[in-house]
């Protein structure tokens, strides 16, 4: 049970019995809102862990990379700190930490659908002014944003090929329990032409909700100025297959057995993100391993100092320097997209 009462899965089983099969847009999208709506699922009680829960060296970086980009650009004045899905606000903290040892101090905008997360970064960040979402955002200067796993958790629409076309992938409930199913709508016409001719039980995923947000928010740096780093595990060419996952207690589960009880994510499709962004005006400044931009901006040194500031912490800060890092752990899936407004110099590390 939830604060809303009747749990999600009898909601869909209802509309399901009464009305047939749901989107899995649908099934996603309703799923994650009720996951995140009342409850704290960061850490290492929760389900997933993040890389500003990992180190205050994420956020730091962050921080000091949004400061050198401001700098640079020559800019005076007010300007915005822009948040979406800020989970407990510790990014925030660290990265409006490290903009205000260069001088800096923004209005602080945080885009959260959660209250119950608003309520915890309320305590990390209490200067802050909540959204729903980017719609609201001041439009009096420029701003600097900062998303992490915040695309990944919007959620994807997925096309698969059948020996009858194209189809929407629904979720049906059959002998007790959700599962996939392919829609029995002709989707043709929602495949563009030159993806069209493909092999039977071929997937296409996009996420719509993604390519607003990029869209959005790079229309809003073209129109006021400013600078945005989107952070998330995705790949940067586009391919096709599902990549819906869901998370519970830190393993990975059936996407479709507890909706709205698990974290449902999907990779993010950089390269779509990328040509969204250019197309609201925004200037793309790369899309580059978490690795390479985290060594570029200086987490190496940034270790060193720490550790040698406090020498008991030596082993944990190589840890979790590593963990952002390393190959084999965040630093080559997860990926980086800068953006900027037209007129802005280059971002470092990219
Ligand atoms: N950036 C944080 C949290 C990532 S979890 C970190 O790195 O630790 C995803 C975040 O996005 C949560 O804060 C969640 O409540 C928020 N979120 C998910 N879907 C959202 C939506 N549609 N609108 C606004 N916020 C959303």
């Amino acid at each position: 049970m939830t604060r809303g009462g009747e749990p999600l899965a009898a909601v869909f089983q209802r509309l399901i019995a009464n009305y047939g099969p749901v989107t899995l847009q649908h099934f996603m999208g309703e799923s994650n809102a009720r996951y995140y709506a009342g409850k704290d699922p960061l850490g290492s009680a929760g389900d997933f862990i993040t890389a500003p829960e990992i180190s205050q060296m994420f956020g730091e970086l962050i921080g000091l990379w949004l400061a050198d980009i401001w700098i640079r650009a020559g800019r005076e004045g007010p300007f915005h700190y822009v948040e979406l899905g800020p989970g407990r606000g510790t990014l925030a903290r660290d990265a409006l930490r490290a903009m205000a040892r260069c001088g800096l101090t923004p209005q602080v905008h945080l885009v959260e659908a959660s209250t119950a997360l608003r309520a915890i970064q309320r305590g990390a960040v209490p200067q802050a002014q909540w959204h729903h979402d980017v719609a609201s955002l001041p439009e009096d200067a420029p701003m600097l944003v900062v998303a992490n796993e915040f695309l990944d958790a919007l959620p994807v629409r997925q096309l698969v090929k059948t020996p009858q076309g194209w189809r929407e992938r629904m979720v049906d409930f059959q002998a007790g329990r959700f599962l996939p199913v392919a829609g029995d709508k002709p989707m043709d016409a929602a495949v563009p032409p030159a993806m069209r001719e493909q092999a039977d039980g071929t997937l296409i995923e996009t996420c719509p909700g993604a390519a607003a947000v990029a869209h959005d928010i790079a229309g809003r740096l073209a129109g006021q100025g400013g600078a945005a780093l989107f952070i998330d595990y995705g790949y940067d060419r586009s391919q096709t297959g599902s990549t819906l996952q869901a998370l519970k207690a830190h393993t990975k589960v059936d996407p479709f057995a507890t909706p709205g009880e698990a974290d449902l994510t999907c990779l993010v499709d950089f390269a779509a993100m990328a040509d969204a962004a250019q197309a609201g005006g925004a200037r793309h400044l790369g899309t580059v391993t978490q690795g390479h931009f985290l060594r570029a901006l200086g987490i190496e040194t940034r270790a060193a100092n720490l550790a040698a500031a406090a020498p008991h912490h030596a082993a944990a800060l190589e840890a979790a320097k590593d963990r952002l890092i390393a190959e084999d752990q965040m630093g080559t899936l997860f990926k980086v997209m800068g953006l900027a407004a037209p007129d802005w110099p280059d971002g470092a590390g990219f």
